[in-house]
């Protein structure tokens, strides 16, 4: 059983015998996200905010409809504070420059964890390099957590952000966030945190969480690519200067300088990307239906049937912490001495897709002492049968392989 039809995603629905197993670098979208999107440009469209006709009116309205769903969706009450961006990159890059400039200095601390992603490490370490701070990586204890023992140790006085992901994308792991913004915050640090692998999979409380900022990306949760965003704590994003200038965002320019529009406006310059916002709105609507918890426990039910069947592989090595319950829908894994492109290859074959690499995680691969993994990750429509035919794909992968090299 799937958490949702199959026949809900139509390329999914036109190939029966794909096998899906990539979620987390993107996600299938349902028809009813196409559809929005297709009905938005066949019936709304127009550049918001710009004219005084009826129908651009209506663009921003829609506009502003699919940014009070998102917000909902991540448990925002206050929707202006979610500025929409292409995705997480560009939202981590927008808090590295927009804030980090302003307020990280000379002698500073910044604290990523050995588990990020390439998008939310290089910009931190790229902004220490600028400014002339620390940058310093807290490690992982055995089974693939973030040590926070060490995370304690580490943020010290002078440390101004602690950046970390919610879950990882290359293992699985899903942090204890509460505990890592209540180590920040101890001492005045800003907590942000890179959601692209929780919002899709986890219920987000963003006014919970009392996380400072939280970064998403539309396409790994049913919605279009080119779409997401970033929600930050209100006050933050009053005193950030802007750091894309142009049209939209401004209130008055004069020859000499310029003032500012309102939240969201300041930090969304020139033309939006409605239809693409549309899109990830009903793809949050989507995924409400069929229920964040629903969602969660399918994951882990699958994940726990797939650590079973793979332990069971003579020769694969798992990755990532022990339990089904501590990690998303995410297994990641070696088998034998098979370079993991060519296992990804060999799967490939059978219609079976995996990620094979460093998973955008380079500093995380050294640490595990290999170059690159193979990624297996379930979404709303895996199920079951589709572990069954990795299983049985990775066996007869290794069979073929070892009956090449001897
Ligand atoms: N952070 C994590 C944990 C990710 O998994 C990804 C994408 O794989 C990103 C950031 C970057 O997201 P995007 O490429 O959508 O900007």
């Amino acid at each position: 059983m799937s958490a949702a039809p199959r026949a809900d995603f139509p390329l999914l629905a036109a190939n029966p015998g794909l096998v899906y197993l990539d979620s987390a670098a993107t996600s299938q979208k349902p028809r009813v996200v196409l559809d929005a999107m297709r009905s938005y440009y066949e019936n709304a469209n127009a550049n918001p905010h710009r004219g005084a006709y009826k129908l651009s009116g209506i663009s921003t309205e829609v506009y502003h409809d699919a940014r009070r769903e998102v917000a909902r969706f991540l448990g925002a009450a206050d929707a202006d504070t979610l500025i929409f961006t292409r995705g997480t990159t560009e939202s981590v890059n927008l808090l590295a420059t927009a804030w980090g400039h302003q307020h990280v200095h000379r002698g500073d601390r910044i604290v990523v964890t050995r588990l990020e992603h390439h998008a939310n490490f290089v910009p931190w370490q790229q902004l220490a390099r600028d400014v002339g701070a620390e940058f310093r990586i807290c490690e992982l204890t055995h089974d693939g957590h973030v040590d926070l023992d060490q995370l304690r140790a580490l943020v010290t006085a002078n440390t101004k952000v602690v950046a970390f992901g919610h879950v990882s994308n290359a293992l699985g792991t899903i942090n204890d966030v509460p505990e890592i913004v209540k180590i920040a915050h101890a001492i005045g640090a800003v907590a942000f945190c890179d959601g692209a692998q929780g919002a899709p999979h986890l219920r987000v409380a963003f006014d919970d969480l009392e996380v400072d900022a939280y970064a998403f990306s539309g396409h790994k949760m049913l919605g279009p690519m080119g779409i997401g965003g970033v929600i930050v704590r209100r006050k933050l994003l009053e005193a950030m200067h802007p750091y894309q200038f142009g049209g939209d965002m401004i209130e008055f320019v004069f020859d000499g300088d310029t003032t500012w529009n309102v939240l969201p406006h300041k930090f969304e310059a020139g033309t939006p990307n409605v239809a693409d916002a549309v899109g990830l709105a009903a793809a949050v609507r989507y995924l409400d239906a069929l229920g964040m918890g629903v969602v969660r426990a399918h994951e882990v039910a699958l994940s726990r049937y797939a650590l079973e069947r793979l332990a069971a592989i003579d020769g694969l090595h798992l990755y990532g912490p022990a339990s089904a319950e501590a990690r998303s829908g995410v297994v990641s894994f070696t088998l034998g001495d098979i370079h993991p492109h060519d296992v990804s290859t060999m799967l490939d074959v059978d219609g079976v897709c995996v990620r094979a690499g460093h998973h955008c995680a380079q500093p995380l691969m050294r640490a595990l002492h290999t170059n690159a993994t193979v990624r297996a990750s379930f979404y709303v429509y895996n199920t079951a049968a589709d572990v069954d035919a990795l299983a049985t794909s990775l066996a007869k992968a290794k069979a073929r392989f070892h009956a090449h090299v001897g």
